[in-house]
């Protein structure tokens, strides 16, 4: 049996530990992850936001080393990370993402990347086109999700959209709006953060200044107060969409929502390819989001930095580890 080092959640508690190298199951393929990366909802799964153990994280890049069909063998790809049961009524709309019995790749029940093999179907890979970096093709799922905000909810690109949050989910959707023709108001709290979003030329603001009121609300704060605050800037009849994954709970008052008619959309994973292929066609700036990348051997350390105030990016590199 090969033993592999992994990045293994228990009890809300992450270390680094030998486990066998993952097995391929019916319809798999195994790759060797290249880069992975650190995301919000890896944090808040170390809080409890949902009960798993295993191996952690979900957002990689790596290359097909094993394919049954030798199709994919050798392929640098990226993976949708909802693994549908492949028969319920979900599924046969193509809607896997809402599959009651669905798998996430280190998020509900199957292993994740932090770890050199991951073992996943091989309808849930996307290639990588070759003029994509590693540290851009890591991106895809965060860009994704962002992206299945404006597969959810018609925004007019005249409307005044504000994304409230400046962490990693905040500025790369006010990144992938303001790239694909909206004009967003990013609102945030941390100046060197900012920076980053006004050099790629989108408007910034300290969110307890802006007194104004919008059409969309894109709530990144990952916080329980985001809601709360979103609806102190969203117009009557206006539409709040909510992004964060938060293990904590919250309270709103329910009238406010009734008597202004505001709209309230949840928004999860989105789709890949389009991703990629914005990914290809535009420079969204990714590398610049990275502040570190660590190797596997340091993970644990990875993902407290990745915590850290003022972080957006951390990635750890799987390549050294055998
Ligand atoms: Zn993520
Ligand atoms: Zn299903």
């Amino acid at each position: 049996m090969i033993l592999v080092k992994a990045l293994i959640l228990e009890q809300g508690k992450v270390s680094l530990q030998e486990i066998p190298r993952p097995r391929i199951e019916g319809g798999e393929v195994l790759i060797r992850v290249a880069l992975a990366g650190v995301c919000g909802t890896d944090l808040e799964m170390i809080r409890g936001y949902i009960p798993f153990s295993g191996v952690l994280g979900h957002e990689f890049v790596g290359t097909v080393v094993e394919d049954p069909r030798d199709e994919l063998t050798g392929h640098r790809v990226v993976a949708d990370i909802n693994i549908g049961c492949g028969d319920c009524c979900w599924c046969k709309k193509g809607l896997k993402n809402h599959c009651p019995g669905r798998k996430v790749l280190g998020i509900v029940h199957k292993a994740g990347v932090f770890a050199p093999f991951v073992a996943v179907p091989r309808n849930n890979l996307h290639c990588v086109p070759r003029g994509i970096s590693d540290q851009e093709a890591v991106f895809t799922e965060p860009v994704a999700a962002a992206l299945q905000i404006t597969e959810q909810v018609h925004i007019p690109l005249s409307s005044r959209v504000a994304v409230l949050g400046d962490g990693r989910l905040g500025l790369l959707t006010a990144l992938v709006l303001a790239k694909t023709g909206w004009r967003p108001l990013l609102l945030g709290h941390h100046p060197q953060k900012m920076e980053r979003a006004e050099n790629q030329g989108i408007e910034t603001m300290i969110a307890e200044e802006f007194k104004g009121q919008v059409d969309f609300v894109i709530e990144c704060t990952g916080s329980s107060r985001g809601l709360e605050q979103a609806l102190k800037i969203i117009r009557s009849r206006g539409t709040i969409i909510l992004k964060s994954s938060i293990a904590g709970n919250t309270e709103i008052k329910m009238a406010e929502l009734v008597r202004r008619e505001i709209n309230l959309v949840g928004s999860r994973c989105g789709p890949l390819a389009p991703a990629l292929d914005l990914i290809n066609r535009r420079s969204l700036g990714l590398e610049e989001l990275v502040d570190e990348i660590y190797p596997l051997s340091l993970g644990e350390e990875a993902l407290e930095q990745a915590g850290q105030r003022g972080i957006l990016k951390i990635l750890i590199d799987m390549r050294d580890e055998d």
